[in-house]
């Protein structure tokens, strides 16, 4: 938040620059529309990106020389299982951050995540891709909701959130503080959202993926299940060491 406070104080000492100086000029009106066009700008790249960590701190990168891989929006019963088949195969620990609708939906394959070894995080428990234009207690709701449909299977509330589509705002980081969440976001995104020729998008991920890189999936789409396999092995040859989120506190201060 003291990016965000840092913003609304610069915004203020140029109403006053403004006001002080150009009250009886010409440059009066634009010198304040800019200001405040500023403002407005440096506010929305906090909302749009987690990695700018305006609103709240959030995990973007490994310390470590290793990486992580992230499923987002499951659990999901077409490809989940053929990912953890993956992940196991290879011996991969990971996180997914689940929504608390599929959850209640496919428990069997929480289940699953859980036994495999993998951690789970809370992605809210409808997904609403609008909830950073919502009120705090909304988003609220929707985190604790999240966490209680994930820890009736498992048994423990989630300590990891990501929000949807990685959109925050102030409400978020009051809630994440209360909730005693650590938000991960991540350093490279996969794009499986968007990519449809499974060769392309596989090329790219071993283009540009390093240790240190928290790599953001989602185990609910058929490509990332389909370059999955291929996509570890290689990367392992190229020396990438892929590791589990440590739950170790330090590692997030
Ligand atoms: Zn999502």
């Amino acid at each position: 938040m003291l990016k965000h406070y840092i913003n609304i104080i610069l915004l203020v000492i140029n109403i006053f620059i403004a006001y002080i100086f150009f009250k009886d000029t010409n440059y009066f009106t634009s010198y304040l529309l800019f200001s405040g066009l500023l403002f407005f700008i440096v506010v929305s790249c906090g909302v749009l990106f987690l990695k700018f960590n305006y609103f709240l701190q959030s995990k973007i990168k490994l310390d470590t020389n290793q990486c992580l891989l992230t499923f987002d929006d499951g659990p999901d019963p077409q490809f989940t299982l053929k990912i953890l088949d993956i992940l196991k195969e290879e011996n991969v620990k990971s996180i997914f951050f689940l929504i608390g609708t599929k959850v209640e939906l496919n428990p069997e394959i929480v289940a699953r995540i859980k036994h495999d070894g993998h951690y789970i995080g809370n992605h809210t428990y409808h997904h609403n891709n609008f909830l950073s234009l919502l009120s705090k207690s909304t988003i609220l709701k929707e985190i604790e909701l999240g966490a209680e449909a994930i820890s009736k299977i498992t048994i423990e509330e989630p300590t990891f959130f990501r929000p949807p589509i990685g959109y925050t705002n102030p409400n978020y980081a009051r809630v994440l503080k209360k909730l005693k969440s650590i938000n991960i976001g991540w350093n490279l995104r996969s794009y499986d959202t968007i990519y449809k020729d499974p060769i392309k998008f596989e090329k790219r991920m071993l283009r540009k993926v390093k240790n240190n890189d928290i790599v953001l999936f989602h185990d609910n789409l058929e490509i990332t299940s389909l370059i999955l396999h291929s996509f570890i092995k290689k990367s392992k040859n190229k020396g990438i060491i892929f590791v589990p989120l440590n739950d170790n506190k330090e590692l997030f201060t």
